[in-house]
């Protein structure tokens, strides 16, 4: 059977384009979503047209019980998790000083305990299976901070963390766990950049561009193929941050 793969955050931006190519290239693929049912709804009838079949799921996955029922869900239908793509996050732009309890808990939950969540109910199985993949969506924020969005680069250095320690931990059950860390790619999180900060950002790369969300997609199918890389904290950014 073609492989089964969660995608969480596939309404929109990068998780959207990563469903995409992993449907066409024939991967069982279970796009989740949050809020957005009508873009969710438009990405399956899309894919019907040419031809794909995709599940679409609604679950909170800042939520253990919705996580679960993610998991649940795709387990009962497919009977198997070969791949988790913890994409799903927000972003916050403001000055620390501003930021309160409740912007800490909810970009803290959506982006770091989320995936906390979904890889606890999806490894049992790829124990099971010996075999699996975790992608876990960081930020080029998250190795270097970004000004403005500290709890943001908390949250993806948190997911980093998760990346290292878990690939140790899973390597030899055969799971391999990776981060892929984009720099700016154009999806609506960056809406909140006027033209002229985006022309800003545009000089101090080197390659002279903002990425697109298949530049991350293309390295997804990459991580898929793959056998031997775990651990490790992918930056695809144009140049913008080399460490
Ligand atoms: P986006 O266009 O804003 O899309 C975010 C996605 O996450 C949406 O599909 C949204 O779905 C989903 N989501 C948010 N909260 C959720 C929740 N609680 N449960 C389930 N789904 C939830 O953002 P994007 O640019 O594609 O970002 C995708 C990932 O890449 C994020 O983790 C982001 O931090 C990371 N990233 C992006 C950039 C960039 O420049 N764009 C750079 C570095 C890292 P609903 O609307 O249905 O809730």
């Amino acid at each position: 059977m073609e492989k089964v793969v969660i995608v969480t955050g596939a309404s929109r931006g990068i998780g959207r384009e990563i469903a995409k190519r992993l449907a066409k290239k024939g991967l069982k693929v279970i796009a989740n979503y949050n809020k957005s049912q009508k873009e969710a709804e438009e990405l399956q009838e899309e894919l019907r047209k040419e031809g794909q079949e995709i599940d679409i799921v609604k679950a909170d996955v800042s939520k253990r019980e919705e996580a679960r029922k993610l998991a649940e869900f795709t387990l009962n239908k497919y009977g198997k998790i070969d791949i988790l793509i913890n994409n799903a996050g927000i972003s916050e732009y403001k000055l620390f000083t501003d930021e309160t309890d409740e912007d800490w808990n909810k970009i803290i939950n959506t982006n770091l305990y989320s995936a906390f969540a979904m890889s606890q109910e999806v490894i049992p199985n790829m124990i099971h299976n010996k075999n699996g993949l975790i992608i876990n969506m960081s930020s080029a924020w998250g190795v270097v901070g970004g000004s403005l969005e500290v709890i943001y680069s908390v949250s993806k250095a948190g997911l980093d963390g998760l990346t290292k320690a878990l690939a140790k931990e899973l390597g030899p059950s055969n799971i391999r766990v990776n981060s892929i860390a984009p720099g700016m790619i154009y999806t609506k999180m960056n809406e909140k950049f006027s033209k002229e900060e985006i022309e800003e950002i545009k000089e101090e790369i080197p390659l002279g561009t903002i990425g697109e969300a298949s530049d991350i997609s293309k390295c997804v199918e990459w991580l898929i193929e793959d056998k031997y890389t775990t651990g490790q904290v992918i930056s695809i950014n144009g140049g913008w941050i080399i460490t």
